[in-house]
């Protein structure tokens, strides 16, 4: 806490003077171009890796950067959460793109594989459930990567299976089919610092690098 303190501190008088203005703009409302999906993970530091400012990203961050599917009401199965930062984000923000994040060393994933049930957690082990059917398509369809641990490989498997359940949202699917909004899968490496991106030809994920970059803008 002593570090946090301190921190608001030195931002207060280093880091603050040079934000000053933005904040004075952004204090009317926000447009947000993107609802960022990722990890409660420490490690994960969104807004540092996609290098963007106070403003550019909506983000919603959970336990395993999960998405309970929705009923064809289109009410959530799980936490209302993350339900409502998707509504709030597709219907008044209206972002152009939604990210889901994964990331190596995913406690949540390593939680999700291990073989003695959480006892002690019911919560978790509960919120957990939304990453089962990731678990069952681990044993069943063939590795999106046969080099990484099978928890890495399950945390990016997971990253699909909640683009696909983002797909259960009637909202989000309307601004797909309309073109409006755009789903995205990444998965960032912490060891490297590399984030990589999902490749539907191919079926991987792929480093955004300079090449690949062109690539993924030029879609747009
Ligand atoms: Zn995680």
């Amino acid at each position: 806490m002593r570090k946090l303190i301190w921190g608001i501190v030195e931002f207060r008088e280093h880091e603050l003077p040079q934000y000053a203005a933005h904040f004075r703009d952004l204090a009317g409302g926000q447009s947000p171009d993107t609802l960022f999906i990722t990890c409660a993970d420490s490690r994960v530091v969104p807004n540092l890796l996609v290098s963007t400012d106070p403003g550019e990203l909506f983000t919603m961050r959970n336990v395993g950067n999960l998405v309970p599917p929705a009923t064809a009401d289109g009410l959530s199965t799980g936490d209302l959460s993350e339900a409502s930062a998707i509504e709030y984000a597709v219907k008044i923000l209206k972002v152009a793109n939604i990210v889901v994040c994964g990331h190596s060393g995913c406690g949540a994933m390593k939680a999700v594989l291990a073989p003695a049930p959480l006892d002690d957690a019911p919560n978790l082990a509960a919120w957990l459930d939304h990453a089962r059917p990731a678990a069952a398509r681990l044993a069943q369809e063939a590795a999106t990567s046969a080099v990484l641990a099978p928890y890495d490989r399950l945390s990016q498997l997971n990253v699909l299976v909640q683009l696909e359940h983002l797909m259960t949202y009637p909202d989000v699917r309307t601004a797909v089919a309309r073109g409006t909004l755009r789903l995205s899968g990444w998965w960032f490496d912490i060891a490297s610092g590399d984030m990589y991106a999902y490749r539907p030809a191919s079926g991987t994920f792929a480093v955004i690098d300079r090449r690949l970059a062109d690539r993924l803008i030029g879609r747009d």
